[in-house]
């Protein structure tokens, strides 16, 4: 297995950037998932890596090899990336074996040494014993499983998965999600993984690089992008945080004393974060409490109260802001109708490095 290393990687259609500025670094082994909302360049830098499409600047390097940059481009069939797409594109005349054979008996391969290549890349998916099944006669989930098999039989040098799972219906996702997690585990493949759906990102990367308008937002693990978005955008992305404005007042040793709408708060901040006023503070649902008598907090209305099994889903409208709704769970399923007063009091929550600033 080989890392990649994607170095001020550049895409531009037109005069339109769909990739823009992107350095990243996979580590030989690392499963790294690739998140953002649509259009964000999730399949663009993909299709960039496998050789579909050149760089319009910056460089492109799998194992310390160049594959492209502004001067070539190494053909796709010479890169030894793997692509796992979300239809799995078998062939339906065909068995599992042939499936995943075919590669080795276009580029001729003896025969007996082809069976084995296909029966260890059977093993590695745990879909031994289906071998002479037909596509038909699959799950969607093993069909997955087939199409890895069927790039795993090639030794990749990477592999390349492109929403995968999107094509599953809920309960299988999770499954499919427990099985790639082990067979990452057991193999080590260096994986690349494009999704829009965060939890899968979550639950099997060891990094995530957040794209947003076709920058890198944020790389880091799923921990650090839910605890310390580097941004806004990341804030309220992952986990649909909330975002609220604040006004820096000190801080200290990982620490900022924040107001927020006239609330003081201390919440957690970068090393070397500093007092400015224009700030703002990613709070989300365990960071809020319902004030109790006395308590400082925000004021204001309940807009809605939804009961979301287990919690209700609260829109708050601050009275200094009713225009900001706050949405957050609160655990229980009574207690707040609409139009309630409360006071909503902030306990923790992490100030967004660099927002605010120069203002
Ligand atoms: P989705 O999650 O919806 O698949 P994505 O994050 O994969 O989105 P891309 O398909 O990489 O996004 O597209 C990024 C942007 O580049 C989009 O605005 C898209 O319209 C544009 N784009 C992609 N390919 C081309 C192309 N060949 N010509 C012109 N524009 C393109």
């Amino acid at each position: 297995m080989a890392g990649l290393t994607l170095s001020n990687v550049t895409k531009t259609f037109g005069d339109f950037d769909a990739v823009k500025d992107v350095s990243i670094d996979v580590r030989d082994g690392e499963f790294l998932a690739v998140l953002g909302p649509s259009g964000c360049g999730k399949t663009t830098l993909l299709r960039l890596v496998a050789g579909f499409e050149r760089v319009s600047a910056g460089q492109i390097r799998i194992g310390g090899e160049i594959v492209s940059d502004a001067g070539g481009s190494v053909p796709p069939e010479k890169r030894r990336v793997g692509i796992v797409f979300q239809n799995y594109a078998l062939w339906p005349h065909m068995t599992v074996a042939e499936n995943v054979g075919y590669s080795l008996k276009v580029a001729k391969v003896d025969k007996t040494e082809a069976r084995r290549k296909v029966d260890e890349a059977l093993a590695l998916v745990d879909l031994t014993g289906l071998a002479d099944r037909r596509p038909a006669n699959l799950s969607g989930g093993q069909r997955q499983r087939v199409a890895l098999a069927r790039c795993l039989v090639a030794a990749p040098s990477l592999v390349l998965f492109d929403e995968p799972l999107a094509n599953l219906d809920v309960h299988l996702r999770a499954s499919m999600e427990d099985e790639f997690a082990a067979f990452h585990k057991r193999t080590g493949t260096t994986i690349v993984y494009i999704t829009h759906d965060q939890s899968e990102a979550m639950a099997l990367a060891d990094r995530i690089a957040v794209m947003d308008h076709g920058r890198l937002a944020q790389l880091a693990t799923p921990r650090e992008l839910y605890s310390e978005p580097a941004n806004e955008m990341v804030a309220s992305f992952i986990a649909q945080g909330i975002v609220l404005p604040a006004k820096v007042l000190s801080t200290e040793s990982g620490n900022a004393r924040v107001e927020v709408m006239g609330h003081e708060v201390t919440v957690r901040c970068r090393a070397g974060d500093g007092p400015r006023a224009n700030a703002s503070i990613c709070v989300r649902t365990p960071d809020l409490e319902i004030a109790g008598e006395g308590e400082p907090g925000i004021d204001g209305t309940v807009m809605r109260a939804v009961y979301k099994g287990g919690a209700l889903r609260i829109d708050f409208a601050p009275a200094a802001d009713p225009d900001r709704v706050i949405s957050f769970e609160y655990p229980g399923h009574t207690g707040f109708e609409e139009g309630a007063r409360l006071r909503l009091r902030i306990v923790s929550g992490w100030l967004i490095p660099g927002s605010g600033q120069g203002a």
